[in-house]
């Protein structure tokens, strides 16, 4: 019986926790073994790789989501015929959660490799195991339950940075403000833990670790683990994007070895996406981390070894004894040997050509549309750059939380580059206004020049986005080194952009030059025809909006800012 309630577990609740009957037991036996508990003897401790699916038997087992701060909450009691695990099981990885026997419990143990056996060799049983063990995962994302939690302000770029790892690979994760939440507060005075050191994250694990990297997160929550240098896989494919999974699923379905890695999260490109409509099959369409959610799940059931974060930097064909090999080379200095190696690694961010910009970038200027942007964005004004596609459904998105979106692009219509269902839905969405040949001009003083020649505008526009530079909080390692792909950059646009007023002189002398890159006034001052000057004035009434929110007058708040957004600033001045 459930403890906790939240909306998953209230409307899904029977899939959830399905009770298995004595037939279906009889038909799994095959494939675990029976183990005896006595009464209150862990089971299994978060942090910590449990032994696997287990099916009780005989007795109860008691599901504890682990508090610092008391004993913990139970999260459910498993009686016979129901059984305990989620994805972390079918994947061998360490449990979210702590269990133990209420009383003397018999139970069937699956390790996590007979789980895959058994979710292929038995369709119909395999489903609804498979089912259990994925909503169980969304419940304890919607709960927060069970992951690291993660301790800084919430518009911090690193607590954003970590934050948006976890999101991406699937992992509950609790995110404690220290500014609003005692509790926080509590634990840095005990980790005695400096300002400069923030984010905080504590594994389940009980490790603690000061602002880490994506990668050594990763490690102490087991999300990835060390690759035996000396096991020659069938396939290892390397990208996890929806071409790379296709292929983990095709190779593994037929059996092969296969090893999937990938430098960020299960996704790619497509996780990022806010709602894909055109994918075969899906009519209501679906969010990409939803369908990639699937294809990794999907994946791992055929066996498929997941290695995420780890970034592939070279790769070289051996010769053996047994013929032709290749090793891959992981910028942690691994290595990972397979016979074939698939190159699924997709498309680099093409970024704009303006200084200083990697300055704001994991504060203010994103290249997702994620719903941890959109938080940082809600009741304010957005500027996207790019009319792709991805800025089509990113501005549709943020146009639900945001006060308002310029979509800003470089052609001279969406038509050009987006789809017709997203130019329609952008058309009919009253805060989204398209300002179409802006293209971002460098240098930037000849083209605020020319613009201001011409057009007798002012200084160039700003855009805002609220929030503050946190310059601590820029990762340097962005660079990545990518295999057999030609020139990545020019196939994608950044599909979301958004400039911040900083508080610091130095930086917003920079945030100047930035946001003059944008100028639409630039462009709009060549323009003859009547809709050309209809864009015009339209140009200038967003440059004087835009106005309102230089670094000169960021201390007058518009209409549109709410207090707590103002107040932010201000702190971030200190
Ligand atoms: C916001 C957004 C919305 C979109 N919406 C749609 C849509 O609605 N419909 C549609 O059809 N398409 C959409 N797309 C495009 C679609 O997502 C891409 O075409 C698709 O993801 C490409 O798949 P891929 O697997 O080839 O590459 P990617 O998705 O780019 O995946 C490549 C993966 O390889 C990894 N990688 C790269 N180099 C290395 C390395 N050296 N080592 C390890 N890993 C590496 C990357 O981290 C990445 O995860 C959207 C794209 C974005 C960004």
């Amino acid at each position: 019986m459930a403890a906790r309630t939240n909306s998953i577990l209230d409307t899904r609740g029977p899939q959830i926790f399905p009770v298995l009957e004595a037939s279906e037991i009889e038909r799994v036996r095959r494939f675990g073994e029976v183990r005896h508990y006595s009464a209150g003897q862990a089971i299994s401790r978060a942090g910590e790789i449990g032994p696997g699916l287990i099916i009780v038997l005989r007795g109860k087992i008691e599901v504890i989501r682990r508090d610092d701060s008391h004993a913990g909450d139970l999260v459910v009691t498993h009686g016979p015929g129901a059984f305990m695990g989620e994805l972390a099981q079918l994947a061998g990885r360490p449990s979210l959660v702590d269990a133990h026997a209420q009383d003397a419990v018999e139970a069937l143990i699956i390790s996590s490799d007979r789980l895959r056996a058994l979710l292929v060799a038995e369709a119909e049983l395999g489903e609804r195991i498979m089912r259990a063990l994925i909503l169980r995962r969304v419940s304890l994302l919607e709960a927060g339950v069970g992951g690291p939690v993660i301790i800084g302000r919430p518009d911090n770029g690193n607590v954003l940075r970590l934050e948006g790892f976890l999101r991406r690979n699937g992992h509950p994760r609790q995110t404690l403000n220290p500014e609003t939440d005692a509790e926080a507060r509590a634990l840095i005075e005990r980790f005695q833990v400096d300002p400069g050191e923030l984010p905080i994250v504590l594994c389940p694990g009980g490790q603690m670790l000061r602002n880490p990297s994506e990668i050594e997160l990763a490690r102490c929550i087991g999300l990835v683990r060390p690759i035996d240098p000396d096991r020659l896989y069938d396939v290892a494919i390397v990208g996890a994007g929806p071409a790379g999974l296709a292929a983990g699923v095709y190779a593994g379905s037929e059996g092969l070895s296969t090893l999937v890695l990938d430098c960020r999260a299960f996704g790619g490109q497509a996780g990022a996406s806010a709602r894909i409509e055109n994918y075969l099959g899906f009519p209501t369409g679906i969010s990409g981390i939803a369908l990639m959610a699937r294809a990794y799940n999907q994946a791992q059931k055929f066996g498929v070894e997941m290695a995420i974060p780890d970034e592939v930097v070279r790769l070289e064909a051996l010769e053996g004894a047994d013929g032709r090999r290749f090793r891959l080379t992981l910028s942690n200095d691994e290595h990972a040997m397979a016979r074939s190696v698939v190159i699924a690694c997709g498309a680099r961010y093409r970024r704009l050509n303006v200084a200083n910009l990697d300055a704001f970038e994991g504060s203010s200027v994103h290249y997702w549309a994620s719903p941890l942007e959109a938080k940082l964005c809600a009741a304010q004004e957005v500027a996207l750059v790019g009319a792709g596609n991805s800025a089509g459904q990113a501005a549709v998105y943020l146009a639900s939380q945001a006060a308002k979106v310029w979509l800003i692009v470089r052609g001279r219509s969406l038509e050009a580059s987006m789809s017709r269902y997203l130019v329609d839905r952008i058309a009919g969405l009253p805060n989204v206004e398209v300002v179409t040949r802006a293209e971002k001009s460098p240098p930037w003083k000849a083209a605020v020049g020319r613009s201001r020649q011409s057009a007798g505008a002012g200084p160039a526009p700003a855009m805002r986005c609220g929030g503050r530079s946190d310059t601590s909080s820029f990762s340097s390692a962005r660079s990545r080194t990518r295999i057999g792909s030609p020139d990545p950059a020019s196939r994608s646009t950044p599909n979301a952009s958004c400039l911040p007023v900083p508080a610091q002189p130095a930086i917003a002398s920079r945030w100047r030059r930035v946001s003059a890159a944008f100028s639409p006034s630039a462009t709009y001052a060549r323009t003859r025809s009547s809709a050309s000057r209809r864009r015009l004035a339209r140009a200038r009434r967003w440059w004087r909006h835009c106005m309102r929110f230089s670094p000169q007058s960021s201390r007058s708040r518009s209409p549109l800012q709410p207090k707590q957004q103002e107040r932010t600033h201000e702190q971030g001045q200190l």
